[in-house]
């Protein structure tokens, strides 16, 4: 197992120098305008591909990077330059770890490469996981896998809500249930292929923040898929169902479904993405502070906003702190034994929030307009307190392993 260390080595802080390059130059002057037009920003995605950070190989090497800290020190980056833009870039990659965490070999290597495409031809690709009516309550999706065995196929029928790059992904990831009475136990994850007959796009949001980022319904009418776009195979799922009948009928223990072990692995590099916008506004802050002069002399010289500035950059330190320890917990395989993954998706989460609210009152007049991005920052922060978990979800995650009650 890697030690945890609290600091970047120096082949690490050549990638995160490259990242960051990459957001200060492209990123974050292109920022304002696709927040804007609201839409994906292909020519940003494809820049991205041509110099390999949009790429399988880049987010593998980040994703199996033993310290822990490649994914938290990419993230962190790429939304430090703009997080609509970044999670039109990551939001491929949140799929692929859907396909990572359940899927064969076999299945690794013939569909995440297609997820991105190529630099000249990019991709994207969705995970499909809520609907109308199972956002936080997952275990009540109702979209259904059924196997027609004479053709080897499972036949999708639903509607997801919320999938980021829903509808103009080539691979879509999608859950269904395949045994409604065993709730989450009964769900599998499946490929839908690029161009498959019965997905189409429902509506597509439009949103207070994180707007270049396209996030749409996904209806799913009669779509077959060849058996082996059963993530982990009919064998493996059929097993699973077997132990879960047993279980359901000796009223035995509960077990974790993968949808939610995708999510738990997942949750520090959120907390990573709120780190990353976070620091974006508390040094424009700090900046400004610096030099805007009220009563004849920098605003920053009154306690009452450099106190502000400490309390914001102790919080975005201690959130990374989190992050880092939850990340190298999931590398290495270390259980969450007091929810550490929770724990950092929810302080850096809120951090977020309120860091980028000091950041718009530190900057005044100029802190409430478009021509000063800490506005725009503060719309997009409002995301990671909601998605992949709400705060309420996370503390009542941390709170039912705290304390092994099932706590409401
Ligand atoms: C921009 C965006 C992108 C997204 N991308 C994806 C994606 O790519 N794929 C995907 O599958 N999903 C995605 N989501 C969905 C996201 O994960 C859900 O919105 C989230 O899980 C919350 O579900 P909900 O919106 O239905 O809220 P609800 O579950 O209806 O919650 C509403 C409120 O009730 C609270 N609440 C609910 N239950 C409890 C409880 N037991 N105790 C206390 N409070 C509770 C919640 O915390 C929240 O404050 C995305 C959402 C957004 C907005």
């Amino acid at each position: 197992m890697a030690e945890f260390i609290m600091e970047l080595n120096d082949e690490q802080k050549e990638v995160r120098d490259w990242i960051h390059g990459f957001a200060a130059e492209v990123m974050r002057p292109a920022a304002a305008e696709w927040d804007e037009r609201e839409e994906t920003p292909w020519p940003v995605i494809q820049e991205a591909a041509k110099i390999g950070i949009y790429s399988l190989d880049f987010y593998a090497q980040q994703y199996f990077d033993p310290t822990g800290l490649g994914i938290p020190m990419a993230m962190e980056e790429l939304f430090w330059g703009d997080a609509g833009i970044a999670l039109s870039i990551v939001g491929t990659g949140l799929a692929a770890v859907g396909v990572l965490a359940n899927g064969t070999e076999e299945q690794i290597g013939t569909w995440i490469p297609q997820m991105y495409g190529t630099p000249d031809d990019v991709k994207v690709a969705a995970f499909c996981s809520s609907e109308p009516d199972a956002g936080s309550d997952v275990a009540s999706l109702r979209t259904r896998a059924v196997y027609d065995e004479a053709k080897d196929e499972w036949v999708l029928d639903g509607t997801k809500t919320w999938a980021t790059n829903g509808g103009i992904a080539g691979v879509h990831v999608v859950v269904a249930s395949v045994d409604p009475e065993l709730g989450s136990k009964g769900h599998a994850s499946f490929i839908v292929p690029p161009n498959t007959p019965g997905l189409s796009q429902g509506q597509k949001f439009q949103k207070h923040g994180i707007r270049a980022s396209h996030t749409a319904e996904v209806v799913l009418e009669d779509v077959r898929v060849p058996g082996s776009c059963l993530l982990g195979g009919k064998e493996k799922l059929d097993e699973r169902l077997a132990r879960a009948r047993e279980r359901a009928k000796s009223g035995g223990e509960r077990v974790k479904n993968a949808a939610m072990a995708t999510f738990e692995a997942s949750r520090p590099a959120v907390g990573a993405m709120a780190v990353g916008t976070a620091r974006a506004a508390y040094e424009e802050a700090l900046e400004y502070a610096r030099t805007r002069e009220q009563f004849g002399r920098p605003i920053i010289d009154n306690q009452g906003v450099a106190f502000q500035l400490a309390d914001m950059r102790t919080s975005i330190d201690a959130a990374r702190l989190l992050v880092w320890r939850a990340s190298w917990m999931a590398v290495n395989g270390k259980p969450f034994t007091a929810a550490e993954g929770s724990q950092s998706k929810l302080f850096a989460s809120e951090t977020a929030k309120k860091v980028t609210a000091q950041a718009i009152q530190i900057l005044g007049g100029n802190g409430f307009t478009r021509e000063y991005p800490v506005e725009r920052m503060h719309r997009d922060a409002a995301i990671y307190t909601i998605f992949e978990g709400t705060s309420e979800i996370q503390r009542l995650v941390i709170a039912r392993t705290l304390s092994g009650m099932p706590i409401r």
